[in-house]
């Protein structure tokens, strides 16, 4: 972000332009970046890793790019909006940079692990919401017209969908003041596993959904399992909510032991399109 810019006109514009051009810029060279290598270059090699054997038809994908982008003017325009609010003093909290203040190292790695955590409770429970009736008709629909997803479809929600992704950090900053690099890294960690688990691809071993301990993260399957069957497996990073509100589809092991088992019978090649 710019340094040193009030509320004046210019400068609301430089920092609108800074967040929707970091926003634009990150996200789609490396959604794209995924979707060339696996679901292009290398199709035929990655095959046997493929969750759903079937690709979409491209108006699907073409869909979910578009898409992106309105989530993309949202996130700007949260960023944007706590920029204005903060330097006009109504809203608290801060985004700081001096490394050394409230205590250096051991607070920023308090805030990774909490707004981690927070992160995971906030998605859970309103992805929960908006799979209610009236929500899931007019907002969340818009993510689940891929019921196989891609790389690209990471972004695709509707405009209030894309606020309701993205006002959990505001909350999260208000309360807790968050350095301005460690600020960086989450969303840019949060957006690359988006991608991972909208990759359509496992790589995870075929032991890890029934390991003690790897079992409670998530997997890839785990969420395009979410897209293919829609009322099951809600949380992120994590599988702790979906295991304790009993939400998990009841055969997620043996779907991921089946998609798993599936790399050791297919050979490269023989991509199918549907
Ligand atoms: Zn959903
Ligand atoms: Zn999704």
């Amino acid at each position: 972000m710019p340094l040193g810019c009030d509320l004046s006109w210019v400068c609301i514009k430089q920092v609108g332009l800074f967040q929707l051009t970091m926003n634009f810029v990150r996200y789609y060279p490396i959604a794209s970046l995924a979707f060339f290598l696996f679901w292009v270059w290398k199709k035929g090699y990655f095959q046997r890793f493929r969750i759903q054997e079937a690709f979409p038809r491209w108006d699907r994908i073409r869909y979910e790019i578009i898409q992106s982008a309105v989530t993309l003017f949202v996130f700007t325009a949260i960023g944007l909006s706590v920029f204005i609010g903060r330097k006009a003093g109504i809203l608290p909290g801060e985004i700081y940079r001096d490394a050394s203040k409230y205590g250096g190292w051991p607070y920023m790695l308090l805030t990774i692990v909490l707004v981690t955590i927070w992160h995971e409770t906030w998605f859970y429970w309103m992805h929960r919401l908006v799979h209610r009736k009236a929500l899931y008709r007019h907002i969340h629909l818009v993510h689940h017209k891929s019921t196989n997803p891609s790389p690209l479809a990471a972004y695709n929600f509707h405009a209030l969908e894309a606020f309701l992704e993205g006002i959990y950090l505001v909350f999260f900053t208000c309360v807790m003041p968050m350095h301005y690099g460690i600020l960086l890294g989450h969303t840019f960690y949060a957006m690359v596993m988006n991608i991972w688990w909208h990759l359509g691809y496992e790589f995870f071993p075929s032991w890890w959904a029934t390991h003690p301990i790897f079992k409670w993260i998530n997997t890839s399957t785990h969420h395009n399992m979410h897209h293919a069957k829609f009322d099951g497996n809600y949380s992120l990073y994590f599988n702790f909510w979906d295991r304790i509100m009993g939400t998990n589809f009841p055969d997620y092991e043996k779907h991921f032991a089946e998609v798993t088992a599936r790399r050791r019978k297919l050979k490269a090649g023989s991509a199918v399109t549907v």
